[in-house]
């Protein structure tokens, strides 16, 4: 079975003093839902859905946490939300161009956490865990037992930024790295901003959608504290996904500064109409988030089934053009391994 450890969160930290009660957001993010059995039955799923679930969870464990499951339609196996988080058979499916790595990260790892791919930006594989697992992620097969440093060869892969002075943005990502403590967030962008040369801060992050209590003090204190420009960009799907909470969340990161961008990636069954993609856009507006990306699917294997076709991705975009204005329309893109950005389409 696939895992993503807490080994971050879990190591013991020798120069800090035991952790107090764990916050809400931990306790939630701790509660996840880790049965496919159990998923199916709080959502009133026929048992007929029982067989597939275990078979997806066999190669990607579930985890959906109450926030996330308090927003999905009981009884209704297409609800948008349910359609990201439940494991199928179709999982099990091998299709021909689905892989492990479909962006090619290994190429690109220079050290322990890093990965290097675009001129000026450097991304930090800050957590091995997510909130969320979502079915279609890219990273699904990421090997994250070898890319969760410990502090010693944290500095010793963050020498890497700072000999290049050529990087403006640091990104942290993962997993969600936002899962990762305070504490340890705290101390890496600490030390990233003591590189002179970046200027960015860049998060991307689903956390505070599944689990909006994640953005409390203590996330607050160091995100306004580091004198580097900060952009959290966010992963939501659907107009569902964005509740009053996580208005109320975004609305504290905005009021800390932060740039609030969002990525979606466009998913058969989750928001694959015009009508799904322009309510997510509004929705987005009114969270103070604006659509920047719309990925079209990349072909990780077990999530051939989410694909959409490129001409329709294309029709739908179309389609957001006559009914929305030009800056809530999101960039149609693709990410192929090599390019130095992304491509659109
Ligand atoms: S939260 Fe992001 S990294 Fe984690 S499983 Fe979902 S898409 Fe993948």
């Amino acid at each position: 079975m696939i895992t993503r450890s807490n080994a971050l969160l879990q190591r013991p930290d020798p120069e800090t003093k035991p952790l107090p009660v764990q916050a809400r957001w931990q306790t939630q993010l701790a509660r996840a839902i880790r049965d496919p059995r159990e998923l199916c039955r709080r959502l009133g799923l026929d048992e007929a859905f029982w067989p597939g679930a275990e078979r997806g969870h066999a190669l990607f464990e579930v985890r959906v946490p109450e926030t996330y499951l308090s927003r999905i339609r009981p009884g209704d196996p297409s609800d948008p939300l349910l359609r990201q988080v439940l494991p199928l058979g179709e999982e099990a499916v091998s299709t021909a161009g689905y892989v492990a790595d479909p962006l090619a990260e290994a190429e690109h790892a220079p050290a322990p956490g890093l990965i290097h791919k675009y001129a000026g930006r450097v991304l930090l594989i800050a957590s091995p865990a997510c909130a969320v697992n979502c079915r279609y992620c890219f990273r699904r097969h990421f090997p994250y037992a070898e890319n969760a440093p410990s502090r010693a060869q944290w500095d010793e892969s963050l020498e890497h930024v700072r000999r290049d002075a050529t990087l403006h943005e640091a990104i942290l990502s993962g997993g969600d790295p936002l899962a990762a403590s305070d504490r340890q967030l705290a101390w890496l962008v600490e030390r990233l901003e003591a590189i002179p040369h970046l200027k960015r801060l860049r998060i991307h992050t689903r956390l505070p959608v599944v689990i909006p209590e994640r953005i409390d003090e203590a996330l607050l204190g160091w995100l306004t504290a580091t004198r580097l420009q900060k952009v959290v960009v966010l992963h939501i799907n659907h107009a569902h996904e964005i509740d009053a909470a996580v208005i109320a969340a975004c609305r504290k990161l905005s009021a800390a500064g932060v740039t609030l961008l969002n990525q979606s990636v466009l998913l058969r069954g989750v928001n694959d109409s015009v009508t799904a993609l322009a309510a997510l856009s509004e929705r987005l507006f009114e969270a103070g988030i604006l659509p920047y990306y719309l990925h079209v699917l990349d072909p990780v294997a077990g999530a051939a089934h989410f694909d959409v076709a490129d001409a329709e991705a294309r029709e739908l975009v179309a389609g957001l053009r006559e009914v929305l204005p030009g800056f809530l329309i999101p960039r149609l893109v693709r990410e192929i391994p090599g390019e130095g950005s992304k491509t659109p389409l």
